[in-house]
C-alpha cells in the first residue's frame, strides 16, 4: 500500500519547494511590460537582491538557470587566452570551468575531493606558484550542491591579499544564498552568482550576477563578452527592457518579490538562523542512524557542512531503493546522489541528498526524517535508534 496520498514534499536541492505566497503572486492576468506597476516593482526587487546578498555594489538580472550566469559571469571578466585558478570541491566547480574553457580560458584545478572543503594552505601554493600573476580569477563553488560542502570564502580572499595576487575572486552561491550565511562585501567577492530556484524559492528560470568595481574595471577589458550576456546595461538601464535585454520574465519577478517580500520579514539573519537549526536536526537523525548500519554523512565535520543541503552515502542500492520507496509510499522526493559516482557504475545507487534549503520548516524536516526512518525499516536497511527523538530535541526550541 502507500501512504503518499497527502501534499507531496519535494526534497531535492533545487527547484526547492515554493511557497504558496510566490505560486499566487504569479497567478495573474499578464502586465504591461513598458509602464505601470512591473515598472516599478522591479526597480524595488534590484535594492532587495542586493540586500540578501549583503552589497552595496551591482547586480544583473537573467533570464537564465544558474548556468546562465556562470556564463555571464565569465564572460563580462575574462578575455580569450586568460587563465582562472579553479578550486574544486565536487561537481559544480568543474561544470563551471568546463564552460569557461570552451569560452577559450584556460583553467587550472585544485581539486579537494569528494568529501572536503577548500584547503587554503594549497590555495596559498597555487597562488605564490603563479609568479607572473597569470590567473585573472579564482573560481569557487561556497555550497556544492553534490557533495553539500561549504567552502570558507573569506578564507579564499585573505589567501588572495595574502599572496598580493590581484585575481577576481568568482563564487556560485547558487545553492545557499538565503540558506548558509553569506556576505559579499564583508567577505572581498568581486562577482557572485545565482540563480532563483533553491533559497530564493522562485521557478527556476532566473539568474543574477553580483558585481563590485574591480570586476566592472575587468568589463573593460574582457573580450568574452557578448551584447545578450553584458551585464552593463542590465545593471544600469537606461530603459527598463534592458534589465532583461528584451521582454521581462513577467511573472517570475512576481514570485521573486513575494519571496524576497517573505525573506525581508523574517529577516536574513533568522532565515539564515532557521537554515542553521533544521540542519542540526537533520545531522542529528543521521549522527543517531549511523551508529549502526551503513548510512553516513559525506562531510564529517559539522563545520563544513552546508546547511541548505545533506549529502549522504548508505551503500548500493539502499540510496536509490530507498529514495523510490519515500517517493512511492511516503509522498516525499528525496534527491539523487548527484556526482559521487558515475551513474553508469552502480555504486551510484548508494548516495542520496536531503535537501533542507529556503521554505521549509521544523514539521516539514521532522516530516522527512520521519519518512526516512520508516523507509529505512521497510526496507531492512540496518539503522541506529533515536534520531527522531535527536532531531525533535534539535527543533525544541524557544
Ligand atoms: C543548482 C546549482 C547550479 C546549476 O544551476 P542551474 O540553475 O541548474 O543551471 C550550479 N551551481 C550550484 C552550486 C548549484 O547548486
Amino acid at each position: 500500500m502507500s501512504l503518499a496520498h497527502g501534499r507531496p514534499h519535494l526534497a531535492i536541492p533545487g527547484p526547492s519547494v515554493m511557497p504558496d505566497r510566490v505560486l499566487q503572486a504569479m497567478h495573474r492576468p499578464a502586465p504591461n511590460i513598458y509602464e505601470g506597476e512591473l515598472v516599478e516593482m522591479v526597480e524595488g526587487i534590484v535594492p532587495d537582491l542586493k540586500a540578501v546578498a549583503r552589497t552595496g555594489h551591482q547586480v544583473a538580472m537573467y533570464i537564465a538557470n544558474g548556468h546562465g550566469a556562470w556564463e555571464a559571469a565569465l564572460a563580462n571578466t575574462h578575455s580569450r587566452g586568460q587563465k582562472a585558478l579553479v578550486l574544486a570541491t565536487g561537481r559544480f566547480a568543474h561544470g563551471w570551468s568546463e564552460m569557461a574553457r570552451r569560452m577559450g580560458i584556460e583553467c587550472e584545478i585544485v581539486d579537494f575531493g569528494k568529501s572536503s572543503d577548500v584547503d587554503m594552505a594549497r590555495v596559498a601554493e597555487a597562488l605564490a606558484a603563479d609568479t607572473e600573476q597569470a590567473f585573472n580569477s579564482v573560481l569557487v563553488v561556497q555550497v556544492d550542491t553534490s557533495t553539500s560542502v561549504k567552502n570558507d570564502i573569506a578564507g579564499v580572499r585573505d589567501a588572495l591579499d595574502a599572496a598580493g595576487h590581484p585575481a577576481l575572486l568568482m563564487v556560485d552561491c547558487i545553492a545557499c544564498l538565503a540558506c548558509d550565511r553569506f556576505d559579499m562585501d564583508g567577505w572581498g567577492v568581486d562577482v557572485m552568482v545565482t540563480g532563483c530556484q533553491k533559497g530564493l524559492m522562485t521557478p527556476p528560470g532566473l539568474s543574477f550576477v553580483y558585481f563590485n568595481d574591480r570586476a566592472e574595471a575587468a568589463r573593460d577589458r574582457a573580450d568574452c563578452v557578448t551584447s545578450y550576456w553584458d551585464w552593463r546595461p542590465r545593471a544600469y538601464p537606461d530603459d527598463f527592457y534592458q534589465y532583461f535585454g528584451g521582454t521581462a520574465p513577467t511573472h517570475h519577478l512576481y514570485g521573486l518579490r513575494a519571496a524576497l517580500d517573505m525573506i525581508a520579514e523574517e529577516g536574513l539573519e533568522q532565515v539564515w538562523a532557521r537554515h542553521e537549526v533544521l540542519a542540526r536536526a537533520v545531522w542529528a537523525a543521521f549522527d543517531a542512524w549511523g551508529v549502526e548500519g551503513p548510512v553516513a554523512m559525506n562531510i564529517a565535520d559539522p563545520a563544513k557542512r552546508s546547511v541548505a543541503v545533506t549529502s549522504v552515502r548508505i551503500g548500493a542500492p539502499h540510496g536509490t531503493a530507498l529514495r523510490n520507496w519515500l517517493s512511492e509510499t511516503a509522498g516525499v522526493t528525496l534527491g539523487i546522489g548527484l556526482g559521487m559516482a558515475d551513474s553508469r557504475d552502480p555504486a551510484w545507487h548508494g548516495f542520496f541528498r536531503v535537501a533542507h534549503m529556503g521554505h521549509v520548516n521544523s514539521h516539514m524536516v521532522l516530516g522527512t526524517l520521519g519518512a526516512i526512518e520508516a523507509g529505512m525499516t521497510a526496507l531492512g536497511i540496518p539503522h541506529g535508534k533515536g534520531a527522531l527523538e535527536a532531531a525533535a530535541v534539535v527543533c525544541a526550541v524557544t
